[in-house]
């Protein structure tokens, strides 16, 4: 199974990821994670992206997809795949079905999670990360055991510097100008599942995970909701 979660920044397109990784088996692949991995390796491409990352803007395209392209490569990936946090625009997007179409791939679903501005605020500005196991948690939502301590790994967590205020605000703004378009274009390709994703984390999950697993893709007919 090969899926994209889409959504604004704070949907929890990553905290949705980390859960269909462990049920379905699948690789998550977090455009994020590699771009903050390879800032935090000191690679060269690191030094370039920061300045973007910092601001809440979009790294360049080539770089992103140079990143992608080598984690596709690997075989981990074979047994399927989330891809949480690309495309973030369209010519991401035609970039990835170029790609798969070479590869003879194609993407199952595009999970739509949609969530309210107050809900992603709360949850981006509250939100703390583990300095080595890039594990996220919540100061409110999903606090650590002991605070400030990650739970899987007992490292330090901090909070990543695009989500101060200033940073999620630009972020909103871009995902409107920039990635908004592709529920467009994927209800085109009548892949798109759209979720209403302001609930908590395992409620969203159920609802995911029902859609999943009710739907072949054969019977799939197109865009739909998903049931009450
Ligand atoms: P979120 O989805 O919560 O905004 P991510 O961890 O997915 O957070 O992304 C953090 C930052 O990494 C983005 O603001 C952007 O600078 C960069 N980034 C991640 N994926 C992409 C992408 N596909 N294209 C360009 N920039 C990206
Ligand atoms: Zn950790």
């Amino acid at each position: 199974m090969r899926i994209i979660l889409l959504g604004p920044p704070g949907a929890g397109k990553g905290t949705q990821a980390k859960l269909l990784k462990d049920n379905f088996k699948l690789s998550h692949i977090s455009t994020g994670d590699l771009l903050r991995k390879a800032v935090a390796d000191n690679m060269t491409i690191g030094k370039t992206v920061k300045g973007y990352m910092d601001k809440g803007d979009l790294v360049p395209d080539s770089l992103v997809v140079e990143l992608l392209k080598e984690k596709l490569a690997s075989k981990d990936t074979n047994g399927g795949f989330i891809l949480d946090g690309f495309p973030r625009n369209v010519s991401q997007a035609e970039i990835l079905d170029k790609a798969f179409k070479e590869k003879n791939l194609n993407i199952d679903y595009v999970i739509y999670l949609k969530a309210d501005e107050p809900v992603i605020i709360q949850r981006l500005s509250g939100r703390r990360v583990c300095s080595k196991c890039q594990a996220n948690f919540h100061v409110t939502n999903m606090p650590p055991k002991k605070k400030g301590i990650c739970d899987n790994c007992g490292s330090s967590l901090y909070q990543r510097t695009d989500d101060q205020e200033e940073a999620i605000r630009n972020r909103l703004k871009v995902y409107l100008k920039e990635t908004a378009s592709l529920i467009g274009y994927y209800l085109n390709q009548k892949k798109l599942v759209e979720m209403d994703a302001n609930f908590e984390a395992p409620v969203v999950f159920d609802k995911l995970k029902n859609v999943l697993s009710n739907s072949t893709k054969i019977s799939l007919p197109g865009a739909f909701k998903e049931r009450a």
